[in-house]
């Protein structure tokens, strides 16, 4: 998909949000859903999204609904801090499907880095198991604060 374009209501994230598709739910308030990648790149690749907004890329995003994210992408990157302790944490977003955009609701990926273990390639990893999933969420959410 380009860039331009209208927003596909039947896409994974948006069936995600309207609770249609399971997910490893990390966090949510009013503005935000983080939830576990179910193709990791690292173990605690988390993706964040909006819940308000239809914004498939960050072109797109109202100014109110982007602080709102980046936000909410920032207290989830530190509760994966605390709780799985990265050395570091690669956060990423794409834009368009030649940017290497796969699903169009804008979101941003959270990926901590370990030293010695590289990281997968995006979108080409092997499914992980949803238990190990849970466990991750579990700990992550525990660090909210
Ligand atoms: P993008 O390529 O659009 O930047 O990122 C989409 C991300 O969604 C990818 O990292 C991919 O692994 C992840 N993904 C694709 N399908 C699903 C799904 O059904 N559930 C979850 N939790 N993640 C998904």
């Amino acid at each position: 998909m380009s860039l331009e374009g209208a927003y596909e209501h039947d896409n994974i994230f948006a069936k995600i949000l309207r609770g249609e598709l399971p997910c490893a739910k990390v966090f949510e308030d009013a503005h935000v859903f983080a939830f576990m990648d179910v193709f990791p790149q690292s173990k605690g690749h988390v993706l964040v999204v909006s819940k308000t907004s239809r914004a498939r890329n960050l072109l797109e995003i109202e100014p109110q609904a982007l602080q709102l994210l980046i936000l909410g992408v920032q207290r989830v990157t530190r509760a994966t801090q605390a709780a799985l302790q990265p050395d570091g944490l690669t956060v990423t977003q794409f834009n368009g499907a030649e940017a290497g955009q796969t699903v169009f609701h804008l979101h941003f990926h959270i990926i901590p880095n370990y030293a010695g273990v590289a990281v997968g390639r995006h979108a080409q990893g092997g499914m992980a198991d949803a238990g190990e999933l849970a466990q991750l969420a579990k700990a992550i959410a525990a660090q909210i604060s």
